[in-house]
């Protein structure tokens, strides 16, 4: 413990301001007034004490267990060097003396306060003056293309687009979630590579070898998993996953012969002067009829009939199958038929959410709760209208706010959830603790 021998102000170097002071002042004050021992202690742990801080906080200690604190120094319970014995001895003897009429900045020694200097002359540091805040400014979209992706992203939470695509703000480690889909979409990519006509003729082969393509595309993204056990895992929920889809591709072909003609093949398309890019998972053609069939693959959550997913479609929350739509129109394709394959629980059945594309709307047929399902080339038409919409917001640089979302469910796997600090409240965690 050290002191400086004839120091009684503040001799561990702490910057002493003017609040310390008052703070100092108005416990000695308290104490005065009311023998208030906790004042006391916080006094003498003051840097206005003149007692070094290590030799007041053990005081302090002590003090608690065994009674005042006056006493306790005055019985010298701690073995001090003499400095700091001299300085703690020096406090006690000032507290014993003090009444309502001492001046305790003399008292106590205390330096001189002047009204425009807060801080202790021999301080290290300077406070600067407040900086003005930075103007308001607007942000433009920096990107050169355009993603259906980055488009449902904005939709869903604008403040998550702008903390994704205009700031970078974090990278997004992934999960195993996503290195599970990622793996899934290499096997599958490969398996239609080799059985671009799956046929019930060829079925073993295909069970056979989609097996090892899964194998062998987890094996690809290995390092991607957080663990061995995880990789493990994940790789038996795609093989039994995949002997759904071999499942459901033999029933589709022999219902309707078809041919897989495209496998992530980029998808590229000008709105209005917007570049938009992406990839496609699967594009099949059917032989008979030559009609196109757009497939997306979905290893996460996904609408559970055609009805919910065209209402995200006609909400504006969805743009994906509307911009693969447009991206082969435009390539002559007459698609006829947009699906999303889910491929993420086992359990179930591999069952595609498939809208129909029709000239107009008719009545449906299905239930509400179906997994076949129309939609019009208008409500796809008013698809890529908003998107040239949303393009033109975030590229004029007028938009100076990005409003978060308004449902905490999008927020459950935001990779920017830990800085946002406006995201809605989860009604669910209310009795989370
Ligand atoms: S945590 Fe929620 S509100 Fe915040 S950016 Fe992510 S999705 Fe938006």
């Amino acid at each position: 413990m050290a002191g400086a021998p004839g120091a009684t102000f503040n001799p561990s170097n702490t910057i002493v301001n003017r609040s310390l002071a008052d703070a100092f002042a108005a416990d000695i004050r308290a104490w005065i007034a009311t023998r208030d021992e906790a004042a006391l202690i916080r006094a003498l742990r003051s840097p206005c004490s003149g007692v070094p801080h290590d030799v007041a906080a053990a005081y302090a200690v002590i003090a608690s267990r065994v009674g005042p604190l006056i006493d306790t120094i005055g019985r010298e319970r701690l073995a001090l060097p003499a400095p700091d014995r001299d300085a703690v001895l020096r406090f006690a003897a000032r507290v014993a003396t003090v009444n309502e009429t001492t001046e305790i900045a003399s008292h106590f020694e205390l330096p001189p306060q002047t009204a425009t200097n807060d801080v202790d002359s021999g301080s290290p540091f300077e406070l600067a003056a407040a900086a003005a805040p930075d103007e308001r400014a607007s942000v433009r979209a920096r990107q050169t293309h355009f993603s259906a992706s980055a488009l449902n992203a904005y939709a869903e939470c604008s403040r998550k687009w702008y903390y994704r695509y205009v700031c970078s703000a974090v990278e997004d480690p992934g999960s195993s979630a996503s290195t599970y889909g990622t793996a899934f979409h290499a096997a599958l990519e490969d398996f239609h590579a080799e059985f671009p006509e799956p046929s019930a003729e060829h079925e073993a082969a295909m069970r056979t070898r989609l097996e090892g393509y899964v194998n062998w595309a987890f094996e690809r993204f290995r390092a991607d998993f957080d663990t061995a056990v995880e990789v493990e895992l994940q790789k038996r929920r795609a093989q039994r996953t995949a002997v759904r889809y071999v499942d459901w591709l033999l029933a589709q072909a022999t219902r309707a012969p078809f041919t897989v003609i495209g496998r992530e093949i980029a998808a590229n398309l000008d709105l209005d002067g917007f570049a938009f890019i992406g990839y496609i998972d699967r594009l099949d053609r059917d032989n008979a009829t030559g009609a196109v069939t757009i497939y997306d693959y979905k290893t996460g959550s996904i609408a559970t009939s055609a009805a919910e997913y065209r209402d995200k479609v006609r909400e504006f929350r969805d743009f994906q199958l509307p911009f693969y739509y447009w991206a082969r129109t435009a390539t002559g394709d007459r698609v006829t038929r947009l699906a999303l394959i889910p491929l993420k629980d086992a359990l179930l059945d591999v069952q595609p959410i498939s809208l129909e594309v029709v000239p107009v709307a008719a009545p449906e047929r299905t239930r509400g709760d179906a997994a076949l399902g129309t939609i019009t080339v208008a409500d796809l038409e008013r698809a890529r209208a908003r998107m040239i919409e949303i393009c033109r917001d975030l590229t004029s640089g007028a938009l100076q706010q990005f409003p978060s979302t308004t449902d905490p469910s999008a927020c459950t796997y935001c990779a920017y959830a830990l800085a946002c600090i406006d995201k809605p409240h989860d009604e669910r965690e209310r009795f989370g603790r």
